[in-house]
């Protein structure tokens, strides 16, 4: 398989045999358009597609300073051997089915760390950015959610997905210029394990840490 310019080969996945890829310029942690290769503890390497199976099971990790900003990522994939990988590999379909049957079977998973409300503008409804992590499965751009707090549940659209490198919500502006930008509902996705922002659009909002917003 041709390298491409961007990406660097890191040879052989051990689990699937096919070519690891690693995209230069991406983000290391926060990958909203597929996970990068990577290289195992003992120099073995994981494609982007075996990084996203087993993700699931070793979730990015993630905390932050005083500013707000996300500052500590650790991932503990890169921790494993290339036995442990292939172990996780063999156990990552009934992990995933577990976490499924734990959250009532919902397709996709994601707990809530914080949230933040900017205005909509004249007469729309107010922004709120949705700060946490997906848990399982994946969240595109205008899918159809349920964000559950305290007992209640709201239906909502998600408008836009983003890196979360900090925590400050999007207001009305950067919402239009992201959505301009972007604007491609199979582009921009929340995959599991990995931290990130939901956007959607309502009034009376109000989550807590570990609140959940689910995708049927
Ligand atoms: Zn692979």
């Amino acid at each position: 398989m041709a390298v491409r310019e961007k990406e660097v080969g890191l040879g052989s996945c051990v689990i699937c045999g096919r070519a690891a890829l690693r995209a230069r310029e991406e983000g290391e942690l926060t990958m909203l358009e597929g996970p990068n290769a990577l290289r195992l503890k003992d120099g073995g390497s994981l494609c982007g597609s075996c990084v996203r199976k087993l993700r699931v099971m070793y979730p990015v990790q993630f905390t932050f300073d005083e500013a707000k900003r996300l500052v500590v990522k650790k991932d503990p994939l890169v921790e494993l051997s290339t036995e442990e990988a292939v172990r996780a590999n063999a156990e990552a379909v009934s992990f995933r089915e577990d976490m499924r049957e734990h959250y009532g079977f919902h397709n996709a998973v994601f707990s809530v760390d914080a949230m933040a409300e900017s205005k909509g503008g004249f007469l729309q409804p107010p922004i709120v950015t949705i700060f946490g992590q997906v848990l399982y499965g994946s969240f595109y751009m205008q899918d159809e959610v349920t964000i559950k707090s305290g007992g209640n549940e709201i239906k909502a659209a998600i408008e836009a997905i983003d890196a979360y490198e900090h925590r400050i919500p999007m207001d009305a502006a950067s919402l239009k210029e992201w959505i301009r930008r972007t604007w491609d509902p199979g582009r921009a996705v929340a995959e599991n394990g990995y931290p990130c922002k939901l956007v959607v659009l309502g009034k009376g909002i109000s989550l807590k840490p570990g609140d959940l917003v689910v995708k049927d």
